[in-house]
């Protein structure tokens, strides 16, 4: 297998975890699009079932495309050891069933994903697991939220949909004194722009049908870890009996999709800087949300974080949800899409759609107001998204 520690992140996201000599040269990583392996003998299968021989089993216990996939995702991030998902929230729930039991506390970043709140909800209500969403705009606020029964800190940076971030080193620092257990969702941002571990964080995971994939066509979860050992018992506990693995032809089209990741994010980021600048001086406009935006209260922290801005930008309109709607009712080259990293410029409304689960008060202590929409910048020349919003724009 190919494995170099000297390569830089561009050159790991197309060679690593796979050597083409093992695969009768093929240039690409093979689809291994099978459900079970055959053994040669029974006693071969009696082994590799006792773990004491190497090799195949069954397809949700490990299938080679999938394995070069989390081979490269565990580099990409920095980490000890990857794990595939079917899906952003199977990477999310396994985790956090990793980590906790009945009556522990988790301790949350304000205004995460609306399917992982109502996860953290199902861990309340079956099993006692509570939570508390904070700002943790200080080290002392996150400090003050840790309860004697808290086993984990759970963190989205840049926070969705408000682009507010975390300090991941004061979440670090706290979680090292209580002996917690660090989760970061670093979705927004992939490993090519943000690299969670490298904080001292334990665990980071992917919705992995965003930028890592980046083209639209895929769901899948990944979670790296900074232990081998706790990697390895999670994939042989959760992950094999909850059982929501990666498909075969899902890894290998993620595969296909990280290569590009470098050269896309780069794209996406210089395209996101100049719709921010056309986005902050538009008079329809009250207010416009981007982590590296220079004015901001935390541009420190995204410059110590963050390589570049990221793809994704909100802003309030002046009006609210009916103004909202129209402006979106008027776009046609942007797409009216949930998700985000995708080659299109997706547009969506947080508080009716990605939020809308969450109730109102709550999801407005997070920001999540009715003028507020979110933006995924695309690939796309951004004369021709800023001439489409332009011409919504005269609607409102
Ligand atoms: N985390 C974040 C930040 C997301 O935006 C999403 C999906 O939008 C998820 C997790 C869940 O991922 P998936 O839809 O792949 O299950």
């Amino acid at each position: 297998m190919h494995k170099n520690n000297n390569w830089h992140k561009e050159t790991a996201m197309i060679h690593e975890g796979y050597d083409s000599k093992e695969h009768q040269g093929s240039l690409a990583v093979p689809l291994y699009q099978t459900a079970t392996y055959v053994f040669d003998s029974a006693e071969q299968g009696e082994k590799r079932f006792a773990g004491e021989e190497a090799g195949n089993i069954y397809s949700r216990l490990g299938n080679p495309t999938v394995s070069v996939l989390e081979e490269r995702i565990a580099r990409m991030e920095e980490g000890q050891a990857g794990l595939a998902f079917a899906s952003g929230m199977a990477a999310v729930s396994a985790v956090l069933v990793h980590v906790t039991k009945a009556n522990d506390h988790i301790v949350c970043s304000r205004g995460i994903y609306g399917c992982t709140f109502g996860f953290l909800k199902i861990l309340e209500e079956k099993y006692a697991i509570t939570h508390d969403l904070i700002s943790m705009g200080t080290e002392e606020e996150i400090e003050k939220a840790v309860k004697p029964e808290t086993t984990c800190i759970y963190v989205e940076t840049p926070i969705n949909p408000t682009m507010e971030l975390v300090d991941l080193q004061a979440v670090v620092n706290v979680a090292k004194r209580h002996n917690l257990k660090v989760i970061v969702d670093n979705t927004f941002c992939s490993p090519y722009i943000q690299t969670p571990l490298t904080f001292g964080v334990d665990f980071v995971l992917h919705s992995a049908t965003k930028y890592l994939n980046g083209h639209g066509d895929v769901i899948a979860g990944l979670l790296v870890g900074n232990d081998k050992e706790e990697m390895a018992k999670l994939r042989g506990t959760v992950q094999k009996d909850f059982g929501g693995v990666i498909s075969p032809f899902d890894a290998w089209l993620l595969l296909r999709g990280i290569k590009t990741l470098p050269v896309r994010m780069d794209r996406h980021a210089a395209n996101a800087k100049i719709l921010f600048d056309y986005l902050k001086n538009h008079s329809r406009i009250e207010e416009v949300f981007y982590p590296f935006d220079d004015q901001h209260p935390q541009y420190e922290i995204a410059k110590k974080q963050m390589k570049t801005g990221g793809g994704l930008i909100s802003f309030t309109i002046k009006g609210g949800k009916e103004e909202a709607q129209k402006l979106m009712n008027h776009l046609s080259l942007v797409k009216l899409a949930v998700s985000l990293g995708d080659a299109e410029t997706l547009i969506q409304h947080p508080a009716t759609m990605t939020h809308s689960a969450v109730p109102k008060e709550e999801r407005e202590k997070m920001g999540v107001m009715d003028s507020l929409l979110r933006l995924s910048v695309g690939l796309e020349h951004m004369d021709d998204i800023i001439a489409d919003l332009e011409q919504a724009f005269q609607f409102i």
